[in-house]
């Protein structure tokens, strides 16, 4: 398997640390609002890396963070009257419900920044004690020309780096001994969360969360680190600096990037006025659209998000869709059971569609193409099936097409719709168990038939439902 590493800029042989195991950290999003479709970018991206390798039988180890302390979420608070925290728990929230809508798998572990505060203090400590990192009056720097390596992921020269950097100085850094030196550990100011620490009461820099975090729930040493480009330099330059100061390994073997997800062929931001949340997408589309408009792109590409290729997204994936509900239509009417001599033939054949797909997969996660040989795959299920078809023959294509879609994540099975006498069933039940005072049992029918999109209404003709 191939991957495209920023690190030495070459598409590279996924070779993992340990055999059959692929350790992987993303860079999550700062909890202060809900998430943008630039935001899901990343997230549906990485989410389909970790599908493929598992569908090729390794074990992810998938860890991404929420930053829940940050300028932009204090200053939430402040505007509502509310402590940060409830800012950053009402969105880690939200942003959990738009990860289901995307079929994004929840990561194995989902750290929070601020709950990992004595790590970073430890980790601070222990770059100081190396003498990597210094106290001016309580704020921690990190020693950037002191890391040898400095500017390797991103590929930027120091000299080059200090000339521009000199421009940003801002009041209050001058204290630094040089203006590459990064923020560890920041003085509290009036009303901000903070917390002790041996130099001061205050709060992490960004950089060292995802340092600690990445360490603690993955260990020293990862196979993947990955985020959008904006996070090469400074964020995941920094990360290498304190993880490799700190550990004195290599951090992580391959960093891999998203581009960014344009609209309307402008950069998407707030002063433009142009921004998307995936919530407000959602209300327009099913947000597996969304999902399979992020892939029909590969993931280093720049992607424009337009109101016309979300139209072509959507017929895109109704192909898919109708293709597999034809296969299940047919598998209810064959009536024949073994596959015959041409049928077998014929699976043979859909080998060639699997081969194709694995080979775009592999080469750096080209979901394009991926998604050309499911359609493939769809074209040839349409013209080789009929009624007349073998019900193993339908069966075959049946799972191999929601397989391949799976692996990127797109559900591609219609929910079977209930029947109006199994509903009737379910209510009586749910009636005898209410005389039976097991409300228990009750409630539960009643949740399960929700499930299903069924709402039950107690009125005084009895119980009624409706489709939500
Ligand atoms: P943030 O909350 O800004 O830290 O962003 C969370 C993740 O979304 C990071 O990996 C960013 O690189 C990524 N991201 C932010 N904006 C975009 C965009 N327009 N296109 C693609 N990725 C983005
Ligand atoms: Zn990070």
């Amino acid at each position: 398997m191939k991957v495209y590493n920023t690190l030495t800029r070459k598409k590279e042989e996924f070779i993992p640390l340990e055999e059959g195991k692929v350790k992987m950290y993303v860079c999550g999003p700062t909890v202060y609002n809900l998430i943008h479709i630039g935001n899901a970018r990343p997230m549906i991206v990485f989410d389909t890396v970790r599908r493929y390798f598992e569908y090729k039988g390794y074990e992810v180890n998938f860890v991404s963070n929420f930053t829940d302390v940050d300028d932009k979420i204090i200053k939430k608070a402040i505007e509502e009257g509310v402590s940060a925290n409830e800012i950053s728990q009402r969105y880690i929230a939200e942003c959990k419900k738009d990860m289901e809508g995307m079929n994004v798998k929840p990561a194995t572990k989902h750290p929070l920044a601020t709950e990992e505060i004595c790590g970073m203090i430890e980790m601070i400590s222990d770059l100081i004690e190396k003498g990597y990192a210094y106290e001016k009056n309580g704020t921690v720097y990190f020693r950037t020309r002191k890391f040898k390596d400095y500017g390797k992921l991103s590929h930027k020269n120091l000299d080059d780096l200090q000339s521009g950097g000199r421009s940003l100085l801002v009041t209050g850094e001058d204290e630094k001994e040089d203006p590459l030196d990064f923020v560890l550990w920041k003085p509290k100011k009036e009303g901000e969360p903070a917390w002790e620490s041996p130099w001061c009461d205050g709060r992490p820099g960004w950089h060292i969360e995802c340092s600690v975090m990445s360490k603690k729930y993955l260990g020293e040493q990862i196979d993947i680190h990955a985020g959008g480009e904006d996070l090469v330099f400074p964020h995941h330059e920094n990360e290498i600096a304190q993880s490799e100061a700190t550990n004195g390994k290599e951090f992580a073997k391959y960093w891999l990037h998203n581009a960014f997800l344009n609209i309307d062929n402008h950069k998407m931001s707030k002063s433009l006025g142009n921004f998307r949340t995936v919530r407000e997408i959602g209300e327009k589309y099913d947000l597996q659209v969304l999902r399979f408009f992020m892939l029909s792109a590969h993931y280093r590409s720049p992607l424009n998000f337009s109101a016309s290729l979300m139209e072509a997204s959507a017929n895109g994936l109704e192909r898919i869709l109708t293709a597999v509900a034809n296969l299940k239509h047919l598998l209810g009417v064959a009536s024949v059971e073994d596959m015959t001599v041409e049928e077998r033939e014929k699976v043979k054949e859909t080998e060639a569609f699997v081969k194709s797909y694995e080979a775009a997969m592999e080469d750096d996660f080209n979901t394009a193409d991926a998604i050309a040989s499911i359609f493939e795959l769809v074209k040839f299920s349409n013209t080789t099936t009929s009624a007349q078809s073998s019900k193993e023959y339908l069966q075959k294509l049946y799972d191999l097409i929601v397989k391949l879609s799976d692996v990127l994540g797109l559900i591609v099975e219609k929910e079977e719709e209930m029947l109006a006498e199994d509903i009737e069933v379910l209510i009586e039940e749910r009636q005898a168990a209410r005389k039976e005072r097991n409300f228990k049992r009750a409630d539960e029918i009643r949740d399960e038939l929700l499930k299903k999109g069924i709402i039950l209404e107690d009125t005084r003709e009895g119980v009624k439902w409706k489709k939500a």
